[in-house]
């Protein structure tokens, strides 16, 4: 069985990242992505399994006490992870896997898997971000206010990644994207 690729999304909220996700996992059925756990709570339409699995401080703490996650970070007061067992479960089924975190966790993740693909987005401009996060409604001011200040520092890593995807049409971000996985399994073949 061939193996699969690691994919890790990274960049500011409001970059653009769950457009890109969802329509790279329409274009392409070999990539799957994994669905996080968070302690922050669902915003409206969310599902929980769907976006992500919405978990108490507790619970959240409790498995990564029993060491369930291949990464876990605090990101804008809230804790993230990604499950250990659903990544190996999926790479021993030799599939591509997707992960959409922060970038602690691309470094936490990348620190496991020299061969993981790091990709960042980028939104066009300060501006933009900040009407993007505001255009869609569901933070409150504070947690705006939070999160473009992490916005800033995410940028700054910038350079640890392999491609950088500046997402102003998201049209050529998609081509982009979904090119990027495509160049990368080549590559793989290749080797
Ligand atoms: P949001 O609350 O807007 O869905 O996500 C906030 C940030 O948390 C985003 O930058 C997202 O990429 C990151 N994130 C989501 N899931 C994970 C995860 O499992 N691990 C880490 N480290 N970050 C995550």
């Amino acid at each position: 069985m061939s193996k699969g690729k690691l994919f890790i999304l990274a960049g500011p909220s409001g970059a653009g990242k769950a457009t890109l996700v969802h329509a790279l996992l329409a274009a392409d059925a070999k990539v799957q992505l994994s669905i996080s756990f968070t302690t922050r709570a669902p915003r409206e339409g969310e599902q929980n399994g769907r976006e992500y699995h919405f978990v108490s401080r507790e619970e959240f703490l409790a498995m990564a006490g029993r060491g369930e996650f291949l990464e876990h970070a605090e990101v804008h007061g809230n804790l993230y992870g990604t499950s250990q067992k659903w990544i190996s479960d999926a790479m021993a089924r030799g599939q591509d896997i997707l992960l959409e975190i922060d970038v602690q966790g691309a470094q936490q993740v990348r620190r496991i898997f020299d061969g993981a693909v790091g990709v960042f987005i980028l939104p066009p401009s300060a501006e933009i971000l900040e009407q993007r996060l505001r255009n869609r409604g569901t933070d409150s001011e504070e947690a705006i206010v939070k999160r473009l200040a992490n916005a800033r520092e995410e940028i700054a890593h910038v350079g640890e990644f392999d491609y950088v995807i500046v997402n102003e049409h998201i049209d050529e971000a998609v081509r982009d994207i979904i090119g990027v996985v495509r160049a990368e399994r080549l590559r793989f073949l290749a080797q």
